[in-house]
């Protein structure tokens, strides 16, 4: 029977709720545990999938084609679990399938409530999520704060959760906030007390506080949130700021926080360390020997969340190239009337991510033109694919009013929608979505880089290259290098004769871990280290 751990947070959003979540299935699952990691969502949205980034940060999309919330991103980075539609759930999910089963007639004759119809279809989906996974402990983020109106019937069902497993098969974290008050020139434990009360007011008490702090917490504070909030002195667990979120893990396992949840669980388990992680990822990502800058040219950029699993893979990339990874994030939008090559001194690369929408896409086209012509070397996804694709009708293949039929209609739809995406009326859930195969050319760069020639990568667009061109491409010195098989879709696009320029449809993001960068990353910080800067 599967272990179950709730972490709720309080005080504050943003405290890392999910990267706590996720060192945790890391200090676990290095004890010999399966582990599989769920994020309830309290929106009403079914799914992030029609949600603007600056409302939810990037949309995180699993091997099966969910389209989920971004901490799904962090537990796949730091375990070794990949999650599926099972691993994430929203309000919307849950009030769907109530309903639907209530105009069908399931509940004939009863009143429908939160409780116990809503808590009980969130608590048979958690179940599921053990029951797929077969995992010895689930582990449960709780998305919101506690206090928020929306969050309660996920915390009701978690306070449910025990009196129907027993006691002893549940385990609750609350992430709190102890902040550092400057004028009076010390932390305050009040924000946390609070927090605990409310969460008490619940029925839920917390087994484990993790305090997140700027700085270490003394003795004496660690007393007084022991002795107000009822949680035992070494459950009272300190979370300071790092320098790399892949610290966290050291952190956790250095406050023996695996032996207090095991112990709980009166689980043994086989003793372990974080010496891999902490020497290949730890030691890598704070002491690198070299230095590259990045240019992420993107319409989100000043949103540190839109491109989350980007910016985690060119991390990554420098961990493997042992560098460290500067990014200068470029606003897409403001390159349209800058000179370009101020915008780009002292880059050694340039990456287009992915977009929806035709605001910003001029200057990304302007800044793969110079990447090409200047033999910068150049990371394309999706969009930044489906950008280059235009650039090069537009300049090399001289068909000047190229662009995608996303955004203009046009003599030259070099970017279109396939006929079964036409058809199709919900924007739901609906794009090409999740794993597909593709073909790699042999003496390829893609060739190179992944060295193999089938590869599964995920998807999530709607258009895609549109075939009618490809001869004209080809003749023009553009290397179709990937094919998704049986269905003839361009997925890999390269310049012959460039150093490292290449294009792909899919998010390889998704795929790279901090001790095992994506080829495709890590071949593009690899070739940015070995180019002279722009000067
Ligand atoms: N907007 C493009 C499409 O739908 C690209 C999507 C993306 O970059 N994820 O095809």
């Amino acid at each position: 029977m599967s272990k179950y751990i709730f972490i709720t947070g309080g005080v504050i959003s943003s405290l890392g709720k999910g990267i706590a979540s996720a060192s945790i299935g890391k200090i676990l699952e290095s004890r010999g545990l399966k582990v599989a990691l769920m994020k309830l969502d309290p929106y009403i949205n079914v799914d992030p999938g029609t949600m603007n980034p600056y409302q939810h940060g990037e949309v995180y999309v699993t091997e099966d084609g969910a389209e989920t919330d971004l901490d799904l991103g962090h537990y796949e980075r730091f375990t070794s679990t990949f999650s599926s539609k099972f691993n994430n759930i929203t309000t919307g999910q849950i009030y769907n399938s109530v309903i639907s089963k209530e105009r069908k007639g399931d509940y004939l004759g009863k009143t429908i409530q939160v409780i116990p119809h809503i808590t009980d279809a969130i608590k048979e989906r958690i179940r599921k999520c053990a029951e797929v996974s077969k995992a010895d402990i689930v582990i449960v983020e709780i998305g919101g704060t506690v206090g928020d109106i929306e969050s309660l019937p996920f915390l009701e069902a978690s306070r449910q959760f025990r009196l129907d497993m027993g006691y002893d098969n549940v385990f609750y974290i609350h992430l709190t906030l102890v902040p550092y008050i400057k004028a009076a020139g010390e932390v305050k434990t009040k924000p946390t007390q609070h927090s605990v009360g409310t969460l008490r007011e619940i029925g839920v008490i917390p087994d484990v506080l993790i305090c997140r702090t700027e700085e270490s917490l003394t003795d004496n504070v660690k007393e007084k949130i022991s002795l107000f909030c009822n949680v035992r002195k070494e459950a009272v667990i300190e979370s300071p700021d790092m320098s790399s979120i892949y610290q966290v893990p050291l952190v956790f396992k250095k406050q023996i926080l695996d032996e207090i949840i095991l112990s709980h669980f009166k689980l043994i388990c086989k003793s372990s360390d974080l010496n891999d992680w902490e020497k290949n990822v730890v030691n890598r990502v704070l002491n690198p020997k070299h230095k590259v800058t990045i240019a992420v040219v993107g319409k989100y950029i000043e949103l540190q969340d839109a491109y989350k699993s980007i910016y985690e893979a060119l991390i990554h990339a420098g961990i493997y190239n042992d560098a460290r990874v500067e990014i200068k994030r470029i606003d897409s939008e403001s390159l349209e009337d800058t000179k370009i090559d101020q915008a780009f001194e002292g880059v050694s690369g340039v990456l287009v991510p992915g977009g929806f929408g035709y605001r910003g896409i001029e200057g990304k086209i302007k800044a793969i033109k110079f990447s090409r012509l200047n033999k910068v070397p150049f990371l394309g996804i999706c969009l930044g694919m489906q950008c280059a694709v235009i650039e090069f009708a537009r300049n090399a293949c001289n068909l000047k009013t190229a662009n995608s039929t996303e955004f203009k209609l046009t003599k030259y739809p070099v970017i279109s929608l396939l006929e079964e995406q036409g058809k199709l009326k919900d924007m739901g859930g609906t794009m090409r979505l999740g794993a597909y195969p593709c073909k790699i050319k042999k003496n390829s760069l893609a060739d190179q880089v992944y060295g193999k020639n089938l590869i599964y990568e995920r998807h999530r667009h709607r258009y895609e290259f549109n075939n009618k061109f490809k001869k004209l491409f080809e003749k023009n010195g553009m290397l179709l290098s990937g094919v998704c098989p049986g269905r003839d879709l361009i997925e890999i696009v390269e310049l012959k004769g460039h150093p490292y320029f290449i294009a792909v449809q899919f998010h390889p993001e998704f795929k790279s871990k901090p001790d095992k960068a994506h080829p495709l990353f890590s071949g593009f910080i690899n070739a940015a280290l070995q180019f002279e800067t722009v000067a």
